[in-house]
């Protein structure tokens, strides 16, 4: 039987009231080996066993938990086993001050919600109900420590009820410091676009709700941050709201009443089910019903998926509960802006999108977005990491110099290491605009000063003209610059626990290469601390370089000029082709012929648009990864088959997808489904993935980049990989895409660092 290892953070109420007692029985209940630790900041576990006995462990972790013991966030990810004999209870180890941890933002609890719905109690009906268990957390925290002055819930001060509660230990509001109730606490208003108000308190949202109701857009000030709010049935008012936003094809995520209602419309596992009501109560992205479906076309345009989610504040339960079905709850920006958190500023950032605000005056610190989740693999795989996850660290193996990393450009993030924890922030966004870049600079200050840390390493993206990394350099410290694709690499080793030797098999759009060319289907060895780039997909230029991502197109014509010359561009049946007038092809052929404006690229992510491209899929696309996005969800699950390709000898090997093209052209030509192609196409890239591995002989394979967000080929390269005896490892807590860039470099600067210090020590000796 297949052993693996669970690894498990606890953290919540669960010090003294017989946790760990609990914890023992039901492991060794369980046959399970492993140990449980209790610390300062939390409960940690680690048990191992088969599978299904480690998904039933965490199932009956949260159900049978001690009646006292309340579990605000639980952290899990499967790694392989360590051989532990027999369970023990083993004893905090630390010494001196240990940093102390912040919660993130969690739903609110069984108990409050209660509350809410109960006539008789004096919450009834009160948005801002919570306790010890739940509620706001990082997004209210000026400073450490946690208690009320240090959050923006000092301007309240409690009501002599509120504050008995504060104050008795047996209370489940000892200590809460965002307590509230409607005497003492914050509260909602109404406002029209110019801010008059509309109305108070309970009436507010009875309005809001009668808005939504009648297709209207309302901006909800949330828990970190805005959201804006449109009935999801509504086709004329979704699409509104995206002509308004200036968002044009990217999916919106939606909020659902109840979970009996998510299952209208998309297909809900237990794991899904469990994870949409979790306290971190991310978006789960979940595989569409086939049936017709009441939720507007305009919604997610393309996708196979739904990204739903449920209420998780007293507020969107109030308003759910009012409207009964399920609306459209999308980051409160413009398109490319961080998310709003202030009302002031939101009418204004807002005007023009939202038709009403429903606010209130409990100040929002730091934006916090909502979370992305889904599960592949029968395992959680977070693809933004941001409300109900952010600040928690990601515990690694060994303690590390405190590197601040200031990530990638598109989905950043920034981290931040002390000691043996790794805090990555919230998801901040693209910098590509004013405000983001304001906001990455915020938190790029915030998260040093909140842990009280200064970092002796900054560690930034080899891309010089990443605003990321310009200002890493700017910052006058000691500077580690890693390379984009080995930073997929070690945040996906880090989160599994890997050291060297590993085949990181790191594929995504476009990262700046070790030698100055646009990398993005690459292989990298990592050996002896650091990186060889062992095979890589063969190049091709992309005529019109960066205007190339928005026209997937112009990369279908790089392809077919790479490979068949200047006759690859004369076939005008071809969609690419017809796409173009003649004026345009000739100029195309200029630029390749002359390799002007026309970059080099082994990006992975462009050949997903240009087989899109070339079977009539998408030209253009509004977004990065929407033409991927839709050649998998065309994907006909009957077909096996695979097309050639070669593997050179050359040190790098070089990948060579031409003969795929020539096969997909014949296909075309066959009248061979999309479907058809795209699974062919699909299975091919596992094939190359497979083959490398045998080329290169490793054993444990990484798979990691934002190709990986593709769930079909995500899960055949796993299931190919292990038929053929190989190890495959892919992301859990930290995100394939970009938004894993910061962990890789703090891992990779942290090593650079290693080394230096050795060879230092090595030249004095
Ligand atoms: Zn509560
Ligand atoms: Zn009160
Ligand atoms: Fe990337």
């Amino acid at each position: 039987m297949d052993c693996t290892r669970a690894k498990i953070a606890v953290l919540g109420a669960v010090q003294g009231v017989g946790f760990r007692p609990f914890v023992f029985r039901l492991a060794t209940g369980l046959a399970l080996n492993g140990w449980v630790l209790n610390s300062a900041q939390g409960v940690f576990i680690e048990v191992e066993g088969p599978l299904d006995a480690l998904q039933s462990f965490l199932t009956r972790l949260r159900d049978e938990k001690p009646p006292l013991a309340i579990i605000q966030s639980l952290e899990s990810s499967f790694l392989d086993p360590i051989g532990y004999s027999g369970f023990e209870i083993r004893f905090s180890e630390e010494k001196g001050a240990k940093t102390a941890l912040i919660l993130p933002d969690i739903a609110i609890c069984s108990d409050c919600l209660q509350e809410i719905l109960d006539p008789a109690n004096r919450r009834f009906r009160y948005a801002f109900t919570n306790c010890t268990n739940c509620g706001p957390r990082f997004s209210i925290i000026k400073a450490l420590p946690y208690d009320r002055p240090n959050t923006s819930m000092k301007q309240f001060s409690m009501c002599p009820e509120c504050d008995r509660e504060y104050h008795d230990p047996t209370d489940r509001r000892f200590h809460a410091q965002p307590n509230a109730c409607p005497k003492c606490g914050p509260h909602l208003e109404l406002w029209n676009a110019s801010g008059d108000v509309l109305a108070r308190e309970d009436a507010a949202l009875l309005e809001a709700a009668k808005f939504i109701k009648e297709g209207k857009i309302i901006a909800l000030k949330g828990v970190g941050g805005f959201q804006l709010l449109v009935d999801a049935s509504a086709e004329f008012s979704v699409a509104r709201l995206r002509t308004r936003k200036k968002r044009e094809g990217k999916p919106f995520a939606l909020m659902y009443p109840s979970l009996d209602q998510v299952r209208l419309d998309c297909v809900v596992s237990e794991m899904e089910g469990r994870l949409l009501r979790s306290p971190e109560s991310p978006i789960v992205l979940l595989t569409r019903q086939l049936r017709e479906s009441r939720v507007a076309p305009s919604v997610a345009p393309g996708s196979p998926c739904f990204g739903a989610m449920l209420p998780y504040t007293p507020l969107h339960h109030l308003l759910l509960l009012e409207l009964r079905f399920p609306i459209v709850a999308t980051s409160g920006n413009l398109a490319n802006e961080p998310i709003c958190i202030d009302e002031k500023e939101a009418l204004n950032r807002l005007a023009g999108i939202a038709d009403y605000f429903l606010v209130h005056n409990r100040p929002i610190v730091r934006h916090v977005d909502d979370s992305i989740a889904r599960i592949v693999c029968d395992r959680e795989m977070v693809l933004r990491r941001a409300r109900g996850y952010a600040p928690l660290p990601i515990r690694i193996n060994e303690s590390v110099p405190s590197v601040l990393a200031t990530g990638a450009h598109l989905k950043n993030n920034v981290a931040l290491s002390v000691g043996r924890d790794v805090f990555v922030s919230q998801h901040i966004g693209d910098l590509e605009s004013m405000p983001a870049f304001a906001a990455f600079r915020k938190t790029a200050v915030d998260l040093p000063w909140l842990y009280d840390v200064q970092p002796e390493l900054v560690a930034c993206d080899l891309h010089p003209d990443y605003l990321s990394t310009k200002y890493a350099l700017e910052l006058g410290r000691r500077v580690e610059r890693v390379q984009h694709h080995w930073a997929h690499v070690l945040a996906c080793m880090t989160e599994n626990e890997l050291d060297d030797p590993v085949l990181g098999v790191s594929w995504d759009g476009t990262g700046y290469g070790s030698d100055g060319s646009i990398w993005g289907g690459e292989f990298l060895l990592a050996e002896d601390g650091s990186f060889q780039r062992v095979a890589s997909l063969r190049q091709f230029c992309l005529p019109g370089g960066e205007s190339a991502i928005k026209e997937p197109r112009r990369t279908a014509m790089g392809i077919l000029y790479e490979v068949f010359g200047r006759e690859g561009l004369r076939n005008h049946a071809l969609p690419p082709i017809a796409d173009f007038s003649e004026r345009e092809i000739a100029l195309l052929e200029k630029a390749l012929d002359r390799g002007l404006n026309a970059p080099v690229t082994s990006s992975a992510g462009r050949l997903f648009d240009a087989v899109a491209s070339l079977i009539g899929l998408r030209q253009r696309v509004t977004f990065e990864g929407q033409a991927a996005i839709e050649l998998e969800s065309v994907i006909d699950f009957n077909i096996h088959d695979v097309y050639t390709f070669q593997l050179s000898d050359d040190s790098p090997r070089v990948v060579d997808w031409g003969p795929m093209i020539q096969e997909i052209l014949l296909d075309l030509q066959r009248g061979e489904s999309a479907g058809y192609i795209s699974a062919k196409f699909h299975n091919t890239l596992t094939e190359v993935i497979v083959e490398v591995a045998r080329e290169i002989a490793q054993s444990r394979i990484v798979l990691t980049g934002g190709c990986f967000q593709n769930r079909y080929l995500l899960e055949k390269s796993i299931q190919r990989l292990s038929q053929e005896n190989f190890k495959p490892y892919w992301h859990q807590r930290v995100p394939t895409n970009d938004g894993g860039i910061s962990l890789g470099q703090v891992i990779g600067a942290a090593r650079a660092a290693r080394a230096t210090t050795l060879s230092a020590k090595g030249a004095a000796a």
